[in-house]
C-alpha cells in the first residue's frame, strides 16, 4: 500500500457515568480518530487509545497526534509503498509509543485488509463468531451504590464482573458484591494501586473465589508480582506491564502472572497481541482482551482479536 492522506479527528464523548479507577475519574472521553486513505482508493480506520493525561499510561492524546504527524507518517512516505506487517520495523527507529503506533498500523491493517477482501478476524485466526463479554465497574461512591451498579450489568446480560480497587476500596465492596452473586465470575483490578508489602492484605481476597487480581502493583515491578504471586492463591494477571511479546514471555517466566490481559494499543497493535496470544497459548496461559472505553471503531476490532482460541476469558 501506499498512503495518499491521513485526516484526523478528535471527538469527545461524554461517559454514562463517571469511571473512578485507582488513578482518577474520567467523565468523558476524548478520542483521536484516524483514517488513512491509500493511493489504491481504500480508507482504513482506527482509534488511539491513549488518555488525554499520562495517568494510565505514559502515552497521552495530543502526544500521540503529535509524533504521528512528525515523525511516523512522514517515515511511512519516506518508505513509499509497504505492507501493514512492515510497519512497526518502519516505526522501529522511534522509540516507545505503542498506542501511537498501533493507531496508524490499525488503519494501515485496516485499509490493506479492505484491499484484500479479508477481514481482521480472518487474519488473525479467529474461531468464533461471537465473544463473551464483561463489564468494569469503576470506584463507586458507596457500598449500596456499587450494588446498584452491578446488579444492573448482571441484568443486562454481561458474563464477568471486573471490580476497580484501590487501598480503603477492596475487601468489603469485593466481599459484598460476592455475596449477592455467589456464582458470577469475579475478578478485581487494581491499576497498580499497591505496595509489595500489600501481599498479606490482598490475600484476604482469596475467599472471595475471584478469577484474578489485575496488576496490583507498579507497571515495572514483576518481580514484585512474582512475590505477590507466591501468598495469594488467587491468581496474579499483569495488565499494564504487558507492552510486547517479549515483556509477556519474560513475566510468565518469572512466575509474575498466570493470566494476561492483552490490550492491542498498548501491546503496539493487534499484530503484536496476535503474537502474545499465540505465545500464552503455548504455555497454557489463559488471555483475555481488555478494553481503554474505546468507540465502535476499536471495540470491533477488539472483538476480532478476542475471538481467537486462547482467549477464554470474557
Ligand atoms: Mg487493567
Amino acid at each position: 500500500m501506499r498512503i495518499r492522506n491521513v485526516d484526523f479527528r478528535i471527538i469527545d464523548l461524554p461517559l454514562v457515568r463517571p469511571f473512578r479507577t485507582s488513578f482518577g475519574t474520567q467523565v468523558d472521553r476524548r478520542i483521536l480518530v484516524a483514517e488513512v486513505k491509500t493511493e489504491e482508493g481504500f480508507t482504513g480506520w482506527s482509534e488511539c487509545v491513549a488518555m488525554t493525561e499520562p495517568l494510565y499510561s505514559s502515552e497521552y492524546l495530543f502526544e500521540c497526534f503529535d509524533i504521528i504527524k512528525r515523525f511516523f507518517l512522514p517515515a511511512l512516505f519516506a518508505k513509499g509503498e509497504f505492507r501493514a506487517e512492515e510497519i512497526q520495523s518502519i516505526l522501529a527507529p522511534f522509540l516507545g509509543h505503542p498506542m501511537a503506533k498501533a493507531t496508524v498500523e490499525t488503519a494501515c491493517l485496516d485499509a490493506q485488509l479492505r484491499s484484500e477482501k479479508k477481514s481482521l478476524a480472518s487474519l488473525l485466526g479467529a474461531v468464533k463468531s461471537k465473544v463473551e463479554c464483561g463489564v468494569s465497574v469503576g470506584i463507586a461512591s458507596s457500598i449500596p451504590a456499587l450494588v446498584d451498579e452491578v446488579t444492573g450489568y448482571v441484568e443486562e446480560g454481561y458474563r464477568r464482573i471486573k471490580l476497580k480497587i484501590e487501598p480503603g476500596w477492596d475487601i468489603e465492596p469485593v466481599g459484598k458484591v460476592r455475596e449477592l452473586f455467589p456464582e458470577i465470575p469475579l475478578q478485581v483490578d487494581a491499576n497498580q494501586a499497591y505496595q509489595r508489602s500489600d501481599g498479606k492484605h490482598l490475600a484476604q481476597l482469596d475467599q472471595f473465589n475471584l478469577l484474578l487480581i489485575e496488576q496490583p502493583l507498579d507497571e515495572h515491578d514483576i518481580v514484585g508480582h512474582a512475590k505477590l504471586a507466591e501468598v495469594t492463591k488467587t491468581p496474579i494477571c499483569l495488565d499494564e506491564s504487558i507492552i510486547s511479546l517479549q515483556s509477556a514471555q519474560d513475566a510468565i517466566a518469572m512466575g509474575a502472572t498466570t493470566v494476561i490481559n492483552i490490550k492491542p494499543g498498548r501491546a503496539s497493535g493487534y499484530l503484536e497481541s496476535q503474537r502474545i496470544h499465540d505465545y500464552c497459548q503455548s504455555v497454557s496461559i489463559p488471555v483475555w482482551c481488555g478494553g481503554m472505553l474505546e468507540t465502535g471503531i476499536g471495540r470491533a476490532a477488539n472483538v476480532a482479536l478476542a475471538a481467537l482460541p486462547g482467549f477464554t476469558l470474557p
